[in-house]
């Protein structure tokens, strides 16, 4: 398999450090609040490739759940994003925490990302975090400020690895300007917090430093280290993590153990809104739930992302999300059709069913080019190269990887060509079935009724005819 690696730069031919089994550390969510459509996009991302990479070998795959410890700015500075949320919603951090990785796994389940081998919390994790900085101090990498324990970035030459030297000075110049007195350099981050004085802070522990909590970035190092040992075959994350949080993680990981922390780093792109960044605190927020309410699939979703490489930025419209959910469905009629014409008739192993399935892989394995993958799925479903029984088998085939229920049973097709306000008005009911609200349903049902449309509810669906 081919991927693009950020650190060098460039497609490399990946193969796992240790022959039984690769390695994968992914950044998971910081539950202060829901995860937008955007994070969502990243953890298909990483879905995709751990799917890819388990058609050759097994995978174990790590994410962690950043339940302490985020601050507001990725440097240093503002408050705990969980203590923000506390204040916000009058609840414990725990419970904010405990609520928000429910709702993080209902999405995350709902797009069919596969659950990671193992999930790890930061909370669970301090002992493991306070030896790690431990380490670093001992090896003369930290020192002391009023407010925590830092780490001398000055004294970790690879520092540039993921970003470059170039880069790295043009960000040393930007964070110069909003740097703290203590700090010795501007790069500089906090490996352990003290709790302020005159707050008592509801996530706090013991350490030989001082009561107080771990710096985000050494939660990733030490909950990766500890599940799959000092070299990691693959990291990932959103782009955003690469110039502050993973430059980090290298160098906290490294100066430690004296070997290389990461083999291959890979990011995933942004999902953007036209009005600019999807960002929790502003007014531009769109969940996964936020598409449920206007009645689309979550399925629906996890094409629009196939659409697009994970390595170019992908503009979330309704439009795109329309087309998506339209592509999904005659994808799933098609399926649906080769079903039926194929009978019981199980599929013969010819050669243009395995040149079917080693196309489609090869897209995969070519730095995950879903979207190439995808054209190779239409191609062969229209084509007449594979008979219906093979068309099956090819589908299964996709399915493992694409994970789209290819085999569900398609809306009936005629649905799409309704007018915009009975096409709101379905929608409108679907959702108030899904709340349960018979009485609005059967309210809607009267409108659609005005509206020269009789609704049944089938198990596929609501199914809509013309009055005559
Ligand atoms: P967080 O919960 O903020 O720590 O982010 C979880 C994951 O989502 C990280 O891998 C981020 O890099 C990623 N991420 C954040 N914003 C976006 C976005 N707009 N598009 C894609 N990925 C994102
Ligand atoms: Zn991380």
């Amino acid at each position: 398999m081919q991927l693009y690696n950020t650190e060098t730069r460039r497609k490399d031919t990946f193969t796992p450090l240790k022959s039984q089994e690769a390695t994968m550390y992914c950044c998971g969510p910081t539950v202060y609040n829901y995860a937008h459509i955007g994070n969502m996009r990243t953890y298909i991302f990483e879905d995709l490739l751990a799917r890819t990479i388990r058609l050759n070998m097994p995978l174990k795959h790590v994410m962690n759940v950043t339940d302490v410890g985020h601050l507001v700015s990725d440097g240093d500075e503002g408050e705990d994003k969980m203590e923000v949320a506390t204040t916000r919603e009058g609840k414990s951090a725990w419970e904010i925490a405990k609520f928000y990785e429910q709702k993080f796994f209902e999405d995350f389940d709902a797009l069919h990302c596969t659950r990671p081998t193992v999930i790890s919390r930061a909370t669970a994790h301090i002992p493991e975090m306070i030896a790690l900085v431990k380490t670093l101090e001992e090896k003369g990498y930290t020192y002391r400020t009023s407010d925590g324990i830092y780490y001398d970035t000055s004294k970790f030459p690879r520092y540039d690895a993921l970003v470059g030297r170039s880069r790295l000075e043009g960000l040393r110049g930007g964070a110069r300007v909003e740097m703290s007195d203590e700090k010795k350099n501007p790069t500089d981050f906090a490996l352990w917090k003290f709790s302020p004085k005159d707050k008592k802070r509801q996530m706090e522990w013991d350490s030989p430093w001082g009561v107080g909590f771990p710096g985000w970035h050494i939660e990733c190092s030490a909950m990766a280290m500890k599940y799959l040992g000092p070299t990691v075959d693959i990291h990932c994350g959103g782009i955003d993590h690469v110039s502050v949080h993973h430059t980090n993680e290298i160098a906290q990981s490294e100066a430690a153990t004296g070997q290389q922390y990461v083999r291959f780093w890979v990011h995933g792109e942004f999902l953007v809104l036209r009005a600019g960044k999807m960002s929790k605190s502003g007014g531009t927020f769109v969940t996964l739930q936020t598409l449920r309410d206007k009645g689309y699939d979550p399925l629906d979703y996890r094409y629009l992302c196939l659409t697009a490489h994970y390595r170019t930025q992908l503009e979330f419209t309704y439009e795109s999300l329309d087309s998506a959910r339209k592509s999904l469905q005659i994808l799933r009629h098609e399926a649906a059709k080769a079903v039926e014409t194929a009978g019981r008739q199980p599929a013969a192993l010819t050669a243009a069913l395995e040149e079917a399935k080693n196309r489609f892989r090869a897209a995969m394995e070519d730095d995950l080019n879903a979207p190439k993958a995808l054209a190779t799925v239409w191609e062969y479903m229209r084509g007449a190269e594979l008979n219906a029984a093979e068309k099956v088998e090819f589908l299964r085939f996709v399915d493992s990887i694409l994970a789209l229920d290819l085999f569900r049973a398609p809306q009936p097709e005629q649905s799409e060509e309704l007018p915009p306000q009975v096409q709101e008005l379905l929608q409108q009911r679907a959702q108030a079935r899904a709340a349960k609200d018979y009485k609005k349903s059967d309210e809607l049902r009267a409108a659609l009724v005005a509206a020269g449309y009789s609704v049944k509810d089938t198990p596929q669906g609501q199914k809509t005819e013309k009055i005559k």
